[in-house]
């Protein structure tokens, strides 16, 4: 059966979630975590559902953007766009006009990623299948198809994507069971935001140490005897075995993250995540260098702008773990490159999660990835965050501190339209009340 795109919306959909500093850390220090959310319609009734994650304010300028990009998927047929996802990858990136506004990066890249996570979701629930399914069921042959290589051959060639999945398809099944049984494994960014205070730290680390999370992210940055106490408290409740990682949100400059973190090195973090500028590749190497001699590791992506940039970090040796985001990168498509590029460069992934929608949606390229490409779950984890799940109508659903496999066709990112309805800005019951 054909699909045809016969219709398009988009609307600027938020929750005030600044109100209880959800979120909040040493630079964004009120979010309101915020969607520019896409419905598709085929002439066939089969919809598809996709967003790209924001933080309040400017979800209305992504909004904008996914309108610019709209005539280029209306009228189309699903199946012309999957069978040359390439070319269709390139004509929203690479239109000839509005490349101008990019390429590929900032407001319209991530509007790309609203427009192409809609695709992938109607062609996930048009072959019937999760997301994560539809991929590791594909031909190596037909995922490489979906990669535009252009910018990274230099790292990673066509004929290398293609071996590394080719070589990962042994004992795919029985990695796939093992998912199906017990889930990604997963760690918590949901007790220690910035803003909240060492008594809510204390109950929420309490509460989630007993639902089985060993794995702690704590946001650091504002201030060092501040950032002293709540990692030793963390520490503390946690003990010597489990796993602490601390997050700057690009508080710092270079020699400041170097001096900072190692003075917090005595509460033995995995790793420091966006120490610095997203986009200073050579500051992050230097802070690697620096802080490998501790035992720290530098992680980022969750502002990283695409697949060249993940591309220089990985050969510049700047970050020892790669955090892959499926809101700021170009969906799928482009997830896959820096999947691809980590592994050949033995780097593990980690993703950004958190927000709204991110894991519901993360989950589906980090099984992928473990099924058909790493095969591999050493310091390996995916961020999770308790927040706005209920918005969702297939949640992502947490086991143990696992994320287990979604079973729903799609990929996890439509929304409750009554949720939508009142959430939508401004105009949306929630909105109207606080404006009022
Ligand atoms: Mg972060």
């Amino acid at each position: 059966m054909l699909h045809r795109i016969v219709d398009f919306s988009v609307r600027d959909v938020r929750f005030p979630t600044s109100a209880e500093q959800h979120g909040s850390d040493a630079m964004h220090t009120d979010p309101d975590y915020s969607a520019a959310y896409v419905v598709i319609t085929t002439d066939s009734k089969v919809q598809g559902f996709g967003l790209t994650f924001t933080l309040g304010k400017g979800t209305d300028i992504v909004v904008c953007a996914v309108k610019a990009l709209s005539g280029l998927v209306i009228g189309k047929f699903l199946q012309d766009i999957v069978g040359d996802f390439r070319g269709f990858y390139r004509l929203l990136s690479s239109d000839s006009q509005m490349r101008w506004l990019g390429p590929e990066k900032g407001v319209i890249h991530l509007a790309t990623a609203a427009v192409l996570n809609a695709v992938w979701d109607l062609w996930a629930r048009t072959e019937g299948k999760p997301l994560w399914k539809l991929l590791v069921d594909m031909d190596p042959k037909q995922i490489v198809s979906c990669i535009d290589f252009r910018y990274i051959t230099d790292a990673l060639t066509e004929e290398e994507a293609l071996d590394i999945l080719m070589k990962a398809q042994e004992d795919k099944q029985h990695r796939e069971e093992q998912m199906l049984k017990k889930g990604y494994p997963a760690y918590t960014t949901s007790c220690a935001w910035l803003g909240y205070t060492d008594e809510q730290l204390k109950q929420l680390c309490t509460d989630a140490f007993k639902s089985g999370w060993t794995k702690f992210k704590v946001k650091v940055g504002a201030d060092i005897e501040d950032d002293k106490r709540r990692c030793g408290l963390i520490r503390h409740m946690i003990g010597p075995q489990n796993t602490l990682m601390i997050d700057a949100n690009q508080r710092w400059d270079v020699s400041e993250a170097i001096s900072w973190v190692s003075e917090l090195s005595e509460f033995r973090p995995l790793w420091i995540e966006e120490p610095t500028s997203p986009d200073d590749i050579l500051g992050h190497a230097a802070i690697s260098k620096a802080l490998g001699t501790l035992g720290i590791g530098v992680a980022s992506g969750e502002q990283c702008q695409n697949r060249v940039m993940f591309k220089q970090f990985l050969q510049a040796a700047a970050l020892q773990f790669v955090q892959i985001d499926s809101c700021r990168l170009g969906s799928v498509n482009e997830n896959l490159a820096v999947i691809l590029m980590a592994h050949k460069f033995r780097v593990p992934v980690c993703p950004h999660a958190g927000g709204v929608g991110l894991c519901e949606l993360v989950q589906h390229l980090i099984l992928f990835d473990y099924i058909s490409v790493s095969a591999d779950l050493h310091n390996r984890m995916c961020e999770y965050v308790d927040h706005l799940h209920e918005h969702f109508t297939c949640p992502a659903i947490i086991e143990k501190a696992h994320y287990m496999p979604p079973k729903n066709p799609g990929y996890s990112c439509e929304m409750l339209e009554s949720s939508v309805v009142k959430h939508q800005y401004p105009d949306g019951e929630v909105w109207r009340k606080k404006i009022a």
